[in-house]
């Protein structure tokens, strides 16, 4: 006998992303349950394709899994690294890197309501919400609307796409009207809060974001926090993006395109023309300027031959 298990992930999936969108102009206190209700859309929405894959690999544990705890809910559901491995692994579904990303700032998102108080205002959510749904819609529309898992006529699908395109206008004016002002800044900077392309850095007590339109407290941990890999450094070793700084010493320098570099600290904006790595013996290859005649050498090496 088959047993027939309706989880109604999609319904539930699709009902939570839309009241993520619904609620967005609602007063202050509220909007942090839009974070809540996006990330909880989207992981269910992402578990029913592994339930489609097969309904025992929404188990975190897949030796636990019966049918049983399937259907009066008695289980550890799969935790989000697992589901994205197992998305990609096993119902070898393409993620595309960027959605990836945004997952994993809407993850780090949805932990941080839960430790601190998280203060957003609605032009921040809007942002980081297009953000987010410009890569998953299209993944949605291709892994289930075009699939027939989700009815393309759907009432809450299309109140999504419907609010997404509201959102995506209003951010679009919003960044023509700073369109004059930002081309007027040599080097922009992505703001960690609404993750818009938007802020101009001076250094670390004078951030400010032209799209949140206020100064960016914490910005050197914040970007390092979102935009600087060191997880894969530490964990497959290569080189260290945070590099020291040749002029303030903080470990806080750091490439931007392969050739403009810039120091979230003090805020030096070298290219690669005017820097170069150390010559020297002692130390790892430290950044130091370029010296017009003759090699280049950091204060460490520098002593080491004073010293000689
Ligand atoms: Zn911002
Ligand atoms: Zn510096
Ligand atoms: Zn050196």
């Amino acid at each position: 006998m088959t047993i027939q298990v309706k989880l109604n992930m999609i319904d539930n999936g699709l009902d939570f992303l839309l009241k993520s969108l619904d609620t967005i102009d609602d007063n202050d206190e509220n909007l942090k349950y839009s974070i809540i209700n996006l990330h909880a859309g989207i992981q269910l929405l992402l578990k029913e394709l592994l339930f489609q894959e097969h309904w025992s690999l929404i188990f975190q544990k897949i030796e636990q899994a019966k049918k049983e705890r399937l259907i009066s809910g008695d289980f550890v559901s799969v935790n989000y690294e697992t589901l994205i491995q197992r998305l990609k692994n096993i119902a070898e579904i393409q993620l595309d890197d960027r959605l990836i990303e945004e997952l994993e700032l809407l993850r780090k998102d949805r932990n941080k309501i839960e430790h601190y108080h998280f203060v957003v205002t609605p032009d921040i959510l809007k942002s980081r919400i297009v953000n987010i749904l410009t890569y998953f819609i299209p993944f949605l529309k291709a892994e289930m609307v075009e699939e027939g898992l989700v009815d393309s006529n759907d009432e809450s699908y299309t109140q999504i796409i419907e609010h997404l395109n509201e959102f995506e206008d209003y951010i679009n004016e919003r960044m023509l009207l700073l369109k004059e002002r930002l081309g007027q800044i040599d080097i922009i900077l992505k703001c960690p809060v609404c993750y818009r392309e938007a802020v101009e850095f001076n250094d670390e007590t004078d951030v400010f974001c032209h799209f949140c339109n206020e100064n960016i407290s914490s910005f050197k941990e914040r970007y390092i926090e979102n935009f600087v890999d060191t997880y894969s450094y530490v964990k497959d070793g290569g080189e260290n993006p945070l590099h020291e700084c040749p002029d303030c010493g903080m470990d806080t320098f750091i490439c931007l395109d392969g050739y403009q570099y810039i120091c979230l600290t003090c805020g030096i904006k070298p290219t690669q023309d005017v820097i170069t790595t150390c010559d020297g013996p002692r130390c790892n290859g430290e950044i130091v300027y370029r010296e017009e005649d003759g090699a280049s050498f950091c204060e460490y090496c520098m002593d080491y031959f004073k010293n000689a």
